[in-house]
């Protein structure tokens, strides 16, 4: 392919990314006067929602609490059919959010910038496409996602495999290999989607398993008569409750701790919860995520449901997690997805208690010797979370310092999540430091649009041209986060989480979410700003 002429566009923000962050961001920047423009790699809005088009992806908060709250009419208009949104649903809402407020005409599509370098002497970032185009702004705003890139593939020996390969993160539209023996490699949040989806439809599906997740019943289903009427009427108070919890959804959570009660009330919560499902369960008792005994407490009574739902000793055995409490890995949500460990064409193979040797040219190999034979392969095998966007990118700031060496040999560090010191004028949306994983995503990227689009208005009409955060700060910040999970169980046990970066080999290790969830964050942020946004400078 030719490459088109290099053109060069002068825009005041550049926005990357064209997923909730990107488009709320441009309407909302657009809406107050400031040039902006966004550039999405994919050809159409969504994002993650755009990509992950896997049998069986949907999301684990509900429906009417992931989208915008910042358009009455929108939240009015938009029907919601189930309590969990899938894939399909929310893609659908983000298209329909796109026409309705003409923002596709300030996006460029099909658009991946390769690099991006801070010129000092204009105050603007220079953004290069890889077709070439170059993009000047003085402001760049990554909007990036959190789980965007997938992690590099290190399986041994998996170049020898000759068969097709499926990664659940760019899965081709409308593809249920039908029929087919199928290997799936990864049991986190994804896995444990699209495992129970495709044993609907392939001939046979072996399950490759590491590390075992503890996995909750999603209990989705259709909304009843009247629910969502019900709900639009309390849409604005439902809004307030959600940016009062820590976690940008309201939950019932309960306020005794798991010992308060007997053993007796301690089970009852526990199977009230279970049957409810979704993410309440994390609410059954107040200390599950600080009380090493409470936690033992959750995983036992998630261990007997396994007992109780797998009818193979072996397998149930196996699908137990162990070494790590619960909620230390991201919890996961699904649906049937220890009932299909039932079926006589699902099989999990447990490589912990039996490692992969290698794969081969028609399967995978164990260390005993015992071969599988497998035609088509799925990978479910996560993400290089927060930091990948950026490190894949050549992001240059003061002094042509590179990003991806900062944060590849020292860990990824910002003020508020907001800024990193020396990329002076590179904002990010809900990335390192910021709760955003940790809570409803939708609800965390509204603070921080809201808090960016203040920002920027703030700066215009007092003459600043330049922000960067405080290498003092940004230190502050980072150690904020570490001491807020160590008050917490998250970063306990072997669980080789991606929230510490500790799924890609040769990451360094540094908890990425703030786990004090969104309402200490508002405060932290909201006290920034009003203090002239102490922690960054303004010039
Ligand atoms: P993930 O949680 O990182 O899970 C990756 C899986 O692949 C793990 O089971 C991991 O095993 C396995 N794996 C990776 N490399 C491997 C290797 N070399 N050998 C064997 N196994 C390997 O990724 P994910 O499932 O894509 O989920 C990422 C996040 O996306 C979730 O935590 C969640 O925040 C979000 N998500 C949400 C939903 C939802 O809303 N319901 C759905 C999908 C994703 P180990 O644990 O042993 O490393």
């Amino acid at each position: 392919m030719t490459k088109p002429p290099t053109t060069v566009t002068d825009y005041e923000v550049l926005v990357v990314g064209a997923g909730f962050s990107g488009l709320h961001l441009l309407h909302r920047l657009r809406g107050a006067g400031h040039l902006v423009h966004v550039v999405e790699q994919a050809p159409e809005v969504g994002g993650t929602w755009y990509w992950n088009r896997y049998p069986g992806a949907r999301c684990d908060v509900e429906s009417v609490d992931y989208s915008y709250s910042w358009d009455e009419d929108l939240q009015q208009e938009w029907d919601w059919t189930e309590k969990y949104p899938a894939q399909g649903d929310i893609l659908a809402y983000l298209k329909h959010v796109a026409d309705r407020f003409d923002l596709r005409k300030d996006i460029d599509f099909n658009t991946t910038l390769t690099g991006a370098e801070w010129d000092e002497s204009q105050g603007l970032w220079t953004a290069t496409a890889d077709d070439g185009r170059i993009y000047r702004a003085r402001y760049l705003l990554m909007a990036v996602g959190c789980l965007s890139v997938p992690k590099d593939i290190d399986l041994p020996g998996f170049d020898k495999f000759a068969g097709p390969v499926l990664r659940t993160y760019d899965w081709p539209e409308g593809e249920d290999l039908k029929g087919r023996t199928v290997g799936v490699i990864g049991t986190g949040s994804t896995g444990a989607q699209v495992i129970p989806a495709l044993s609907e439809t392939v001939g046979d599906l072996t399950v490759i398993q590491r590390t075992p997740n503890f996995v909750i019943p999603t209990r989705n289903r259709p909304l009843h008569d009247g629910e969502l009427e019900e709900i639009k009427a309390d849409y604005a108070d439902r809004r307030v409750r959600n940016r009062s919890h820590p976690a940008g959804v309201f939950r019932s959570d309960n306020e005794k701790n798991a010992f308060d009660v007997d053993a007796q009330e301690r089970y009852a919560t526990f199977q009230e919860r279970w049957e409810g499902g979704g993410i309440n369960f994390l609410g059954s008792f107040a200390d599950l995520m600080f009380d090493q005994a409470a936690n033992d407490a959750v995983a036992e009574f998630v261990h007997a449901k396994i007992d109780e739902i797998v009818d193979d000793p072996a397998t149930a055995a196996s699908l137990k997690p162990r070494s790590y409490p619960l909620g230390a890995k991201r919890p996961v949500i699904a649906t049937d997805y220890y009932e299909t460990y039932n079926k006589d064409n699902v099989h999990l193979v447990d490589v912990k208690r039996n490692p992969l040797d290698t794969f081969t040219e028609k399967g995978f190999r164990l260390a005993d010797g015992t071969e599988y034979a497998i035609d088509t392969m799925v990978l479910a095998t996560g993400f290089d979370a927060f930091t990948g966007p950026f490190t894949k990118m050549d992001i240059r700031g003061t002094d042509g310092r590179s990003l991806a060496q900062v944060w590849n040999r020292e860990g990824a560090r910002t003020q508020l999540g907001f800024g990193a010191a020396g990329f002076p004028n590179m904002i990010i949306v809900a990335g390192v430091g910021s709760p955003s994983v940790l809570a409803n995503m939708v609800t965390a990227i509204e603070q921080h649009v809201e808090w960016i689009s203040r920002l920027l208005d703030t700066m215009r009409e007092e003459g600043y041209t330049k922000i960067e955060a405080q290498e003092s700060a940004q230190e502050a910040w980072a150690q904020t986060v570490e001491d807020v999970a160590a008050m917490t169980l998250w970063p306990n046990g072997d669980s080789g989480s991606w929230y510490r970066g500790a799924n890609v080999e040769g990451k360094v290790q540094l908890f990425m979410p703030y786990a004090a969830g969104i309402v200490e964050y508002g405060n932290a942020i909201d006290k920034s700003a009003e203090n002239d946004y102490e922690g960054f400078v303004l010039s």
